[in-house]
């Protein structure tokens, strides 16, 4: 028999790509509502370490969990002795996202490809092997793909990024049709422009003048509703994509 909770009796839980960021956010969100939280990330081990340091100072419970998600056998790897080690997830955000931005005129095949294997093939290389443990808990579970607004429009630009996040969406809604009998729901967010590292080279003033609330998202403010659809007030909402754009779409 698995065991369902860490030793505190907390559900366990995985963010990808949780040093920095909208994930960063989404990790300390999640340790607040007293879920154990497994920090993923792929490089910025400092950045990660201060993310667990603040939520052990919160009085929260979290470890890192670093790996490339865009490399499957390395996933599937650091997953499955997790899970042997601590036991299965309750649930996972999968959040990790790069950018390679340029015209498809212009657009190298490895620009093409690393923003598909990591913000697409993730999904899969995260998830398949997590999957089946969250089942045999027999407890629920809940996860959230982190989307954008470019695969729900389009962006001009990213085709690459538009396709992949796009992807997500349709990935995300199929596997809440397959374990909804599980009473596991999964859901899409689909973030505008938040202020992170991943835009910091934008022109923000510029930007804010096209969103109707004339600004950007915070990070915290994703978190919030990731935080919603991880409670328990959020157990009826499945295979839906949330918009979270200053009012962009
Ligand atoms: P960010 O500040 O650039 O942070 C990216 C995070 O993902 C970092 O923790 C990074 O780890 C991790 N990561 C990148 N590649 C990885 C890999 N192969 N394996 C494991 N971890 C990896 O990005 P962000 O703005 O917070 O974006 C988070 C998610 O939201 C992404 O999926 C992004 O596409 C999406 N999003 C962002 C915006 C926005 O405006 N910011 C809008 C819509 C959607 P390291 O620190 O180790 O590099």
């Amino acid at each position: 028999m698995p065991r369902m909770k860490n030793e505190g009796g907390k559900k366990r839980v995985i963010v990808t790509g949780a040093s920095r960021g909208i994930g960063r956010s989404v990790a300390l969100e999640l340790a607040g509502r007293g879920l154990d939280v497994a920090l993923n990330f792929r490089s910025n081990e400092q950045a990660a370490g201060e993310v667990l340091g603040e939520i052990e100072a919160a009085g929260g419970s979290a470890h890192l969990l670093p790996f490339d998600v865009a490399d499957e056998q390395a996933a599937r790897a650091a997953i499955d002795e997790e899970i042997e080690r601590q036991g299965p997830f309750w649930g996972a955000v999968l959040n990790a996202g790069i950018t390679a931005d340029g015209p498809l005129v212009s657009m190298k095949h490895a620009e093409w490809d690393s923003v598909l294997r990591t913000n697409l093939d993730g999904f899969y290389n995260v998830l398949q092997p997590l999957l089946m443990p969250m089942v045999r808990l027999r407890d629920g579970g809940r996860i959230v793909t982190m989307s954008s607004v470019s695969g729900v429009v389009g962006n001009r630009g990213q085709v690459n990024y538009s396709a992949s996040k796009a992807g997500l969406i349709g990935a995300t809604r199929a596997l809440a049709r397959e374990v909804a009998k599980r009473g596991i729901t999964a859901n899409c967010v689909a973030p505008g422009f938040i202020a992170t590292d991943m835009i910091a080279d934008l022109p923000a003033a510029e930007i804010a003048k096209q969103i109707p609330l004339r600004r950007l998202g915070r990070p915290e403010e994703v978190a919030a509703l990731v935080g919603f659809l991880f409670s328990e007030d959020g157990g009826y909402i499945t295979a839906q994509v949330f918009g979270i754009d200053g009012g962009m779409t």
